[in-house]
C-alpha cells in the first residue's frame, strides 16, 4: 500500500503485516503439496500446521477445531447450510444487521428465515430474540442461529453473552461471525455456548482469500465442500498454504502491532473532527457498545459519493458502509435494519481504524474534510 496514502478502510481489509508477507512468500517459494509424503508435502503441512496452532490459540480454540477456508463467506456457508444439513435444523434465526454472507447462505438453506430486528443504536431486540425462542420452542423447531460479534458496517457489538444465554432452553446450534472482533479482543471460542464461529484473514493482515470455520467437536461433520479428504474431511480442496501460512503468521502478530487503547483514542480524535467539522454530523451507533475500530457517520446534505470521491482525491480512504462488490454504493440494510431515515442513510460514510492508524491520519483527514465541494446551508461548522 501506498505509503503516503492515508487508509481508513480496515473493515473491508486491512493493510497486510510484514510478518504475514513474509510468511506467504515463503510458503510459496518452498513450495509443495501438503497431502504429499515426501519433505516437499511434510514441509507444506508443517506451514499449514503451524498456522492452525496459530489460529487455533488466538482464538481460544484447539487446532484440531480449526477448518480453513476461502475466507468468512465460505466459513459461514459452510456452517449455515452445512450445519443445517447435517443436524437436520428446521428454521434459521439470524439478526437484520448481519453479514451480506449470513443473509445469503441463510436463504440458500431453503429453510424458514426469521429475522431479528434491532434498536435504534443496532442492538439485537432481546425481547424479540425471546419470543422467537418461544415460538421455536412451542413448534418444536431445531433453529441454527448466526449473530455477528461486531457489525462492519457500525462496530456495534452484539450482547453475545446475552444472547447464548437465552440460547440455552431451546434446542439450537449457534454461529457466531466473529470476523471484525477477531484479534481485537479475546474469542475464546472453547469457553462460548457457540457451536461454530467464522474468521477471516483479511481483516488482521493476512492476504485476503483465507479464513476459518471453527467446529466444536460435536460440529465436526459439519461439511460444505467435499473431495480428497483435506482438513480432515471437513473442506475439500488442496490447501492453500502459502495463504494459510500468512494467515498464520498476521494471527500471531496481530496483537503486537493493535493497541485497542492507541485506536480508541484515535477514534475519539476523529469523531471530534467529524464534530468540529459539522455539528449536526451523525454518528450511527454512537449510543450502543461499540469497538474502537469504526466510525460511521453522515454529514447532513453531504452525498456520500461526492465525499467519498473528493476525500480519495486527498489521498484519504474511505468507505460508504460495507464495501459493495459491484463498486456502486446501495443503501445500507444496517441503516435501514436501525431505523434511519433513508436521506440520512444515503450519506453514509464509514471511517475503520486499525493497526496501521496513526495520527497523522486524522489529521489528513480533518484537513480532507475541509476540502470537500459539497458545501451545505444551515448547520455549524465550516459548510456554507
Ligand atoms: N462477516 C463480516 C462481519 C464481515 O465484515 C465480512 C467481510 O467483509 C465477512 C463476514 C466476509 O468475510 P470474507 O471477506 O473473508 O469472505
Amino acid at each position: 500500500m501506498n505509503a503516503n496514502a492515508v487508509y481508513l478502510d480496515h473493515n473491508a481489509s486491512a493493510p497486510l503485516l510484514p510478518e504475514a508477507r513474509a510468511a506467504l512468500l515463503a510458503a510459496l517459494d518452498s513450495g509443495g503439496n501438503p497431502s504429499s509424503i515426501h519433505r516437499f508435502g511434510r514441509s507444506a503441512r508443517a506451514h499449514v500446521e503451524a498456522a492452525r496452532e496459530a489460529v487455533a490459540a488466538t482464538a481460544g480454540a484447539e487446532a484440531g477445531q480449526v477448518v480453513f477456508t476461502s475466507g468468512a463467506t465460505e466459513a459461514i456457508a459452510q456452517g449455515m447450510i452445512g450445519g443445517a444439513r447435517a443436524f437436520g435444523v428446521t428454521r434459521i434465526l439470524i439478526g437484520a444487521t448481519e453479514h451480506a454472507a449470513v443473509q445469503a447462505a441463510a436463504a440458500a438453506t431453503g429453510l424458514p428465515v426469521d429475522t431479528l430486528p434491532v434498536d435504534g443504536e443496532g442492538v439485537i431486540d432481546l425481547a424479540a430474540l425471546d419470543a422467537a425462542l418461544a415460538a421455536a420452542s412451542e413448534a418444536g423447531a431445531l433453529l441454527l442461529v448466526a449473530i455477528q460479534a461486531v457489525n462492519n458496517e457500525t462496530g456495534v457489538l452484539q450482547p453475545l453473552a446475552a444472547i447464548e444465554s437465552r440460547l440455552g432452553a431451546t434446542p439450537h446450534l449457534l454461529l457466531i461471525d466473529a470476523v471484525q472482533l477477531y484479534g481485537r479482543r479475546p474469542l475464546d471460542f472453547a469457553a462460548r455456548a457457540a457451536d461454530m464461529m467464522a474468521l477471516s484473514g483479511h481483516k488482521i493482515g493476512a492476504p485476503s482469500g483465507i479464513g476459518a470455520l471453527l467446529l466444536k467437536g460435536h460440529a465436526d461433520e459439519v461439511r460444505l465442500i467435499a473431495g480428497g479428504g483435506q482438513e480432515r474431511g471437513r473442506r475439500g480442496g488442496t490447501e492453500a498454504v502459502a495463504l494459510i501460512a500468512g494467515f498464520g503468521a498476521a494471527a500471531t502478530a496481530f496483537p503486537h502491532h493493535y493497541d485497542a487503547a492507541r485506536v480508541m483514542a484515535l477514534r475519539d480524535r476523529l469523531e471530534d473532527t467529524i464534530r468540529a467539522y459539522a455539528a449536526d454530523a451523525v454518528i450511527f451507533g454512537a449510543g450502543a457498545h461499540r469497538l474502537e475500530t469504526t466510525v460511521a457517520f453522515a454529514l447532513p446534505g453531504v452525498a456520500n459519493t461526492t465525499a467519498l470521491m473528493a476525500l480519495d482525491l486527498a489521498g484519504v480512504a474511505l468507505s460508504s458502509g460495507s464495501a459493495c462488490a459491484s463498486g456502486k454504493v446501495a443503501r445500507s440494510h444496517v441503516l435501514d435494519a436501525m431505523g434511519v431515515a433513508p436521506a440520512l442513510a444515503d450519506g453514509a460514510l464509514r471511517a475503520s481504524l486499525g493497526w496501521s492508524s496513526t495520527e497523522q491520519d486524522i489529521a489528513a483527514f480533518a484537513a480532507a474534510l475541509e476540502k470537500l465541494p459539497a458545501r451545505r446551508t444551515g448547520g455549524a461548522g465550516k459548510a456554507a
